[in-house]
C-alpha cells in the first residue's frame, strides 16, 4: 500500500472516530448537565470551600486542593508547580456535582500526566474515552472507575 493511501485511511478513520466521540461526549455532557440542575448551587467562595471540604472527605482524597470561585463560567482542575492542586468553579454550572467531578479528575491523577501537553491526539482520545467518562461516572453515580 502506498503511504498516501494509508494516510487517507487514517484520516478517514479519525474523522469517523471524532464524529462518534463527539456524539458520545455530547450525550454524556447533556445527561450530566441535566442532573447538575438538581444539585446544590454554589454562589460564593464560602459555599465552594465548604462543599470542597465535604466532597474531598467523601472521596477519601489525600491530595491537597485549593478551590477557587469565579463569577464567570469556570470548570477546570490542574496541578500547580508546588505539587498541590487547584480547582476552578464558577458561573451557571457551579454546583456540588461539578466540584465532585473536578475533584475526581485530581484524585485519579488525570492532572498529573505530562503527556497531556506533549501528545495532542493521544491525549484527546484518552480524555474523551477514559478520563471524562470516569469523572462523569463518579459525579453522577459515585462510581469510582
Ligand atoms: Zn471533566
Amino acid at each position: 500500500m502506498d503511504p498516501n493511501e494509508v494516510f487517507e485511511y487514517v484520516t478517514e478513520g479519525m474523522k469517523w472516530l471524532s464524529i462518534g466521540g463527539g456524539t458520545y461526549i455530547a450525550t454524556l455532557a447533556s445527561l450530566n448537565g441535566i442532573l447538575r440542575l438538581f444539585s446544590e448551587k454554589i454562589s460564593s467562595q464560602d459555599d465552594l470551600d465548604r462543599i470542597t471540604a465535604e466532597e474531598t472527605e467523601k472521596l477519601g482524597m489525600t491530595r491537597q486542593v485549593t478551590p477557587k470561585f469565579h463569577e464567570n463560567h469556570e470548570e477546570s482542575a490542574r496541578k500547580l508547580d508546588d505539587g498541590t492542586y487547584e480547582i476552578n468553579i464558577g458561573g451557571f454550572g457551579a454546583r456540588r456535582t461539578q466540584v465532585r467531578h473536578e475533584l475526581y479528575h485530581v484524585h485519579r491523577g488525570h492532572c498529573d500526566d505530562r503527556r497531556r501537553i506533549e501528545n495532542g491526539l493521544i491525549n484527546n482520545l484518552d480524555y474523551l474515552f477514559r478520563r471524562e467518562p470516569q469523572a462523569i461516572a463518579y459525579e453522577v453515580l459515585k462510581l469510582k472507575l
